[in-house]
């Protein structure tokens, strides 16, 4: 087992101010794997002063500089691409093929979009007899969980960095040794001291200091919907700016005409990969009356290939277990009818969930409406098309969703209709450049792409 006692702050590992420790679980063997400080309000402040301080230099550095230190930055993170994989499969959990492709793979390819994106953003523009500055927005505080874990640190501090803000990272409490070896990225990638800064801890100790600091100009959060209001309200009161990525309840329409076997296969697959905790996860599936049974039966046997330990991981912690557990359950005392999976234990160390499906789900049950974060699908009937738009657009929620129709036209026609971020157009593949974020509770502002970077600028206008 690995104790690590240090953080990295204005480029050098120091130890915590105090002395408390969190410990890394292997989900899978539910063995402790390493130690790291759990941080208090003096580490975070440190780690704001050393942002503070190293902020002028760095937004005053040329674009293309900030571009070539991000291309250096990508170019470490692709040399530690396997170690990236094997710690999130250690310390999350996911099966290692899917850390390769996914934990590892999705944030190589978004480090290096926005080394370009700073290249060759317009950081200057021409309206009228102005010009219009485009500068960086100053300290971010940005604050990650844990389910897509690098990914969530790389689409924040990327285009911050970017942008030309400096930044300082509380990674989520389950995750911190792929924080960890990002923060020696960056160090070897020779990024200035104070422009990024690591401080691992507890939520509500380390997260809440820096969500509250003075010196923090934008707090960037992707969580849970509770804890991204109190943020919401923190940055509220003093003025300062918020980004909030949270939950989602996100639905799959196959409209009459679709190949119902690709969709149901493919809607499974989305909802069981990374054991469910996926925000922008289709945990709904909404069929016709007509193809309801086919696709109850399609979806059954689909899942059933999950088995876990294999295909599938377990999920992060005891507690999200015992909580998805727990709503499978709720399924069943409020009518829903299980076709595969449910809430019996498994056998064995490891914190797994039985892959589940649901048929007989109604739009008001609280499996069709709430985040669950595991791997447990809701099968929904519809009448029409306008009946399935009410059901799709029903919740509280609206991050991604899927269409699914026998052209690309019909199922664009009915994703205009839907009040969501993204949908993906009878299996269009993930985009890293296209904007990513909420609808209604889902969120607050974009990542990703160019409309990631513009959330890190704040704009100053010159009349000649
Ligand atoms: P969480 O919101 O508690 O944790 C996310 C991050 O916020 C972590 O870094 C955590 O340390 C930090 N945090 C917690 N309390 C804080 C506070 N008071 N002030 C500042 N920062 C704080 O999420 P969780 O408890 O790990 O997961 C619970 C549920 O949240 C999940 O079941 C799921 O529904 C949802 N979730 C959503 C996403 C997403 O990507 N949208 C990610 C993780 C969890």
């Amino acid at each position: 087992m690995k104790q690590h006692d240090a953080m990295y702050i204005d480029g050098s590992w120091r130890p915590a101010a105090g002395g408390g420790t969190i410990e890394v679980v292997n989900p899978a063997d539910e063995q402790v794997i390493a130690t790291v400080p759990a941080g208090s309000a003096a580490d975070v402040d440190a780690a704001v002063h050393a942002a503070r301080a190293a902020l002028p230099g760095w937004a005053a550095t040329p674009p293309g500089e900030r571009a070539d230190r991000l291309a250096a930055l990508h170019g470490r993170l692709t040399a530690r691409a396997d170690e990236i994989a094997g710690t999130v499969t250690a310390e999350l959990g996911a099966p290692l093929a899917f850390s390769q492709a996914v934990h590892a793979g999705v944030p190589l390819a978004v480090c290096a979009s926005y080394a370009e994106l700073a290249r060759t953003y317009a950081f200057e523009e021409k309206i009228g007899n102005s010009t219009v500055l485009h500068e960086p927005v100053g300290v971010v505080g940005a604050i990650t969980p844990w389910n897509y874990p690098l990914h969530q640190i790389v689409a924040k501090v990327a285009p911050a960095l970017a942008a030309g803000c400096t930044v300082v990272l509380k990674p989520a409490e389950d995750t911190p040794l792929v924080a960890r070896l990002f923060a020696e990225c960056v160090d070897e990638a020779g990024i200035p001291a104070g422009v990024f800064n690591l401080v691992t801890g507890l939520g509500p100790v380390a997260g809440q200091a820096l969500a509250a600091h003075e010196g923090v100009d934008l707090v960037s959060f992707t969580g849970s919907t509770a804890v991204g209001r109190r943020i919401g309200a923190l940055a509220g009161a003093e003025v300062k700016r918020v980004a909030l990525e949270l939950g989602g309840k996100s639905a799959n329409v196959i409209l009459p005409g679709a190949d119902l076997a690709r969709a149901v296969a493919v809607g499974v697959a989305n909802v069981m990969a990374n054991s469910g905790q996926t925000c922008s996860a289709w945990t709904r599936m909404l069929v016709h009356k007509d193809s309801y049974a086919e696709a109850v039966e399609l979806a059954a046997a689909a899942a059933a290939k999950y088995v876990p330990g294999e295909r599938v991981g377990p999920l992060v912690n005891a507690r999200q277990q015992g909580r998805v557990r727990g709503y499978i359950e709720q399924g069943i005392a409020q009518g829903a009818r299980v076709v595969a999976g449910g809430p019996e234990a498994l056998e064995g160390p490891g914190y797994y969930v039985r892959p589940t499906v649901f048929a007989d789900v109604t739009p008001e049950m609280g499996i069709a409406q709430e985040e669950i974060f595991g791997p447990v699908l809701a099968l929904l009937e519809y009448e029409d098309e306008d009946d399935a738009v009410r059901i799709a657009n029903g919740t509280v929620y609206g991050l991604a969703g899927a269409v699914w129709a026998g052209d690309d036209a019909t199922a664009a026609a009915f994703a205009r209709r839907l009040d969501t971020g993204q949908v993906d157009i009878n299996g269009g593949r993930f985009n890293p450049l296209a904007p990513f974020g909420g609808y209604k509770q889902s969120g607050i502002g974009r990542e990703l792409g160019p409309h990631g970077l513009t959330e890190y600028l704040q704009t100053k206008s010159l009349q000649f």
